[in-house]
């Protein structure tokens, strides 16, 4: 999704300033999760400024620029509101507030250079907005001289019929006055340009990256009823610019393994993915299971600080986590959604894998641009409907599966 290439005509109609708010106002719209373990936020707070890195140097400004301010609205407003900011060591805030002094300069200057590129689109639209005008105006004209020189001749032809006959006098008809006063398009241009189409308030044409609504055009209309098991679009968007996942064949089996005693009392089970980065691609190498509490159809992990320990002691980034529906499909719920919109906030390519043992079903997810939007946006809790419509989540189309590596299963339970 990242991969965005509007054309500049696209986007041009937005004043240059205001587009750029827009994306400020995008990127800033993210939100943490109070039931979230705080560990979690400062463990992979580092993905967004690795995402940002890459993506700048890359080229794609409005990318970097989005991640960048989504770590600096992360770190420096929301995570105080956390319940568990209290516990956070002081070592962990000081070295985020170190990379935020890094960062913000950074930002500045791509946020100038994202100015100007916007200051020459806009010009090129109103440059494009005029030729077209011109064009128009002269086709007019063109019409209006063959209507002229019509109505002059078809008089002419009546008078020379009627002649002596009327009291009109010497005058011949002449061409409609009006014509001369025609329509002042620079006008009608400049009203078009300060009230750019809805752009301010709709959404669905604007979703772009997770919870930053970077400029891209909503392509996925395909109708999605949550409250069935997935139907997932026939073409699901593809996950342009994610790097892939290599998910070893024998997570699943290691992990249901170890889950079935869960799943014979109808217990839900869940686990974390971890593993490493190497060059463009992630590769899971880890299974770790936190200690928990499932229901039937919820999980929640408890101290999450022996997974941080493990995940430094191996040097293992967060890929994603793996739960069980030992009664139900394969599917993200509502709570799902909001447990996995966090992972997806701190790395963007994170997997939900959901197992369902009964149904003999394996789903491989992520949320949608406007899935991340939505559910960044939600502020309810518990099991709840989110509006139909566009579909929140997907099958991830970035996920490789290999039976060339093997997961290790971690228990700490
Ligand atoms: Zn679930
Ligand atoms: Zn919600």
């Amino acid at each position: 999704m990242a991969q965005k290439q509007t054309h500049p005509v696209e986007m041009g109609p937005i004043e240059p300033h205001q587009r750029l708010q827009k994306l400020i106002a995008d990127s800033q719209r993210v939100s943490i999760d109070p039931t979230m373990p705080i560990n979690r936020y400062y463990r992979s707070g580092n993905q967004i400024v690795e995402t940002a890195d890459r993506s700048l140097r890359e080229g794609n400004l409005e990318k970097a620029f989005t991640f960048y301010l989504r770590f600096v609205t992360i770190f420096v407003e929301l995570i105080l509101d956390h319940p568990g900011y209290k516990s956070v060591p002081p070592a962990d805030k000081q070295q985020t507030k170190e990379k935020i002094k890094k960062i913000l300069p950074r930002a500045e200057e791509i946020r100038k250079k994202l100015l100007e590129k916007y200051t020459t689109e806009y010009k090129l639209y109103l440059q494009q907005l005029k030729l077209q005008a011109e064009q128009e105006e002269k086709e007019d004209e063109a019409r209006r001289q063959a209507a002229a020189a019509a109505a002059v001749a078809a008089a002419a032809s009546k008078a020379a019929n009627q002649q002596a006959t009327t009291s009109t006098g010497p005058y011949a008809p002449s061409a409609p006055s009006h014509v001369a006063v025609i329509s002042d398009s620079d006008a009608k241009l400049i009203d078009q340009v300060l009230y750019p189409s809805d752009f301010l308030t709709d959404r669905s044409q604007a979703t772009g990256l997770p919870g930053t609504g970077l400029l891209l055009a909503g392509e996925d209309k395909a109708k999605f009823d949550r409250s069935l098991k997935p139907i997932l679009p026939a073409t699901p968007t593809l996950a342009t610019g994610f790097r892939s996942i290599i998910v070893p064949t024998d997570a699943m089996q290691k992990f249901l393994d170890l889950a079935s005693a869960n799943t014979a009392s109808n217990l839900e089970t869940c686990a974390i993915l971890a593993g490493s980065l190497v060059q463009t691609r992630f590769t899971i190498t880890h299974v770790i299971f936190p200690k928990q509490s499932g229901t039937s159809d919820s999980c929640n992990t408890m101290n999450e600080e022996e997974i941080a320990v493990v995940q430094d002691r191996h040097n293992l980034i967060t890929l994603g986590w793996i739960h069980t529906h030992p009664s139900q499909t394969a599917f993200l719920s509502s709570v799902d959604l909001h447990t996995h919109c966090s992972y997806q906030l701190m790395l963007e390519e994170a997997i939900a894998i959901v197992c369902s043992p009964k149904y003999r079903e394996t789903g491989f997810f992520n949320l949608t641009p406007y899935g991340m939007d939505s559910i960044s946006q939600c502020r309810q809790t518990g099991f709840h409907p989110h509006p139909a419509g566009q579909p929140l989540f997907t099958e991830a189309q970035h996920i490789i599966l290999s039976d060339a590596v093997a997961a290790r299963v971690i228990d700490l339970r």
